[in-house]
């Protein structure tokens, strides 16, 4: 795994008193600084580089987050017919992300292609208890690794420090860490009281070698799950995205033994490789010798392409097959795929996105009608 350090740290005097911001300053002391209002202008020169996406990830940027800090995930207001969502809710800690998936969407972001991290820790803390105050529901699913890995910079920025603890003392909400690294220090100091996920995406090895450029191996990831798994956090894992490379029913039958062999898991999504045209260009643009994305994708009502539905479906299958096998009880869920997928592979599809909520959360069936096939509890 390659470690993020910054050229520059842009700070926003928002923040200067932010322990997110003293952390950021403490670990990098010998990186240049400046204090600034706005946004770092060196932002209007990037498109002089032949890669500004590489270019603007030297630059990290500390500042306030001043829009929604807690929202839903876009699939729950995806124009995609049918889509079934699972009700995730976000916290938006930080922007972007030094690990280049070569399949990152993040690189479609071209209008501030820097690391970004908000400071504003006491706001996001302040809007998630207002989230959970006003929430009918107790089943809750809270997660910070939709714009940026939630654990890349977690050595630097001290986030877990905060939002651990916070979570611990929560009955409504599980907070989820999703991520490709090993940066488990800060957790394994801390008591999650079982509120707590951590959740690492993962692939065959192979694949993370040729896709996932900076991050941590499968191996390494794997036995950092371990050692969070024995200091009490609870584990998930995302199969996003499956790649359909030659050999793939035998590399993720592999990887699907080894996880169900050692873990007690939350829950397992999985989601084929999908991507829209702008993220197209790019990737072929950034990694012109890479075969990601040559194959047979077919455009879907939401402006992504995709695997052709036979063949996404067979993957899933064969996954879910793989995974029923091991005769678990973990939920697994098809992640923004849409309800006649779902019926196609899992012989159901949720009646509501609460529903699925409450089945990942372990406290329901994700049906009231239809058989069960896949349903494991
Ligand atoms: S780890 Fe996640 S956020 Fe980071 S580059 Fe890879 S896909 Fe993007």
């Amino acid at each position: 795994m390659i470690h993020y350090r910054p050229q520059k740290i842009y700070i926003d005097r928002a923040v200067c008193d932010s322990p997110i911001t003293k952390n950021i300053l403490d670990s990098f002391s010998d990186i240049p600084r400046e204090y600034i209002e706005g946004k770092p202008e060196f932002l209007n020169t990037l498109h002089q580089y032949p890669d500004p996406i590489f270019e603007g990830k030297k630059y990290l940027w500390v500042t306030k987050n001043h829009g929604k800090l807690v929202k839903k995930c876009g699939a729950s207001t995806s124009s995609l017919q049918n889509v079934v969502c699972c009700n995730y809710t976000i916290l938006d800690f930080s922007f972007n992300c030094h690990f280049e998936c070569m399949y990152c969407f993040l690189q479609e972001y071209t209008n501030l292609p820097m690391m970004v991290v908000y400071a504003n820790i006491k706001d996001m803390l302040t809007s998630v208890q207002e989230v959970l105050n006003s929430a009918s529901s107790r089943n809750i699913r809270i997660g910070t690794g939709e714009m940026a890995d939630s654990l890349a910079l977690d050595e630097v920025t001290g986030f877990s420090q905060h939002l651990v603890p916070f979570f611990a003392n929560q009955k409504k909400a599980l907070l989820e860490l999703k991520t490709k690294s090993t940066c488990i220090k800060n957790l394994l100091n801390m008591d999650p009281k079982g509120q707590t996920v951590i959740a690492w995406t993962l692939s065959p090895e192979l694949y993370a070698q040729k896709y996932d450029l900076k991050t941590a191996s499968i191996k390494e990831r794997l036995e950092a799950a371990r050692l969070c798994q024995k200091a009490g956090y609870k584990i998930a894992f995302h199969l996003d995205p499956l790649i359909q490379e030659p050999t793939w029913k035998e590399d993720y039958k592999q990887l699907v033994d080894e996880l169900f062999d050692q873990f007690n898991l939350e829950w397992v999504s999985l989601g084929a490789l999908r991507f829209n045209a702008n993220l197209k260009t790019i990737i072929q643009r950034r990694f012109p010798n890479s075969f990601l994305i040559t194959g047979e994708f077919v455009s879907t009502p939401d402006g992504k392409k995709r695997y052709i539905r036979s063949i996404r479906e067979e993957m899933y299958e064969t996954l879910q097959g793989y995974i029923l096998q091991k005769k678990t009880k973990t939920p697994v869920y098809l992640c923004m795929e849409s309800d006649l997928v779902w019926k196609n592979v899992m012989g159901y599809a949720p009646e509501t996105q609460e529903a699925l909520e409450r089945y990942l959360t372990g406290r329901d069936s994700p049906i009231k009608s239809g058989n069960d096939r896949g349903v494991a509890k």
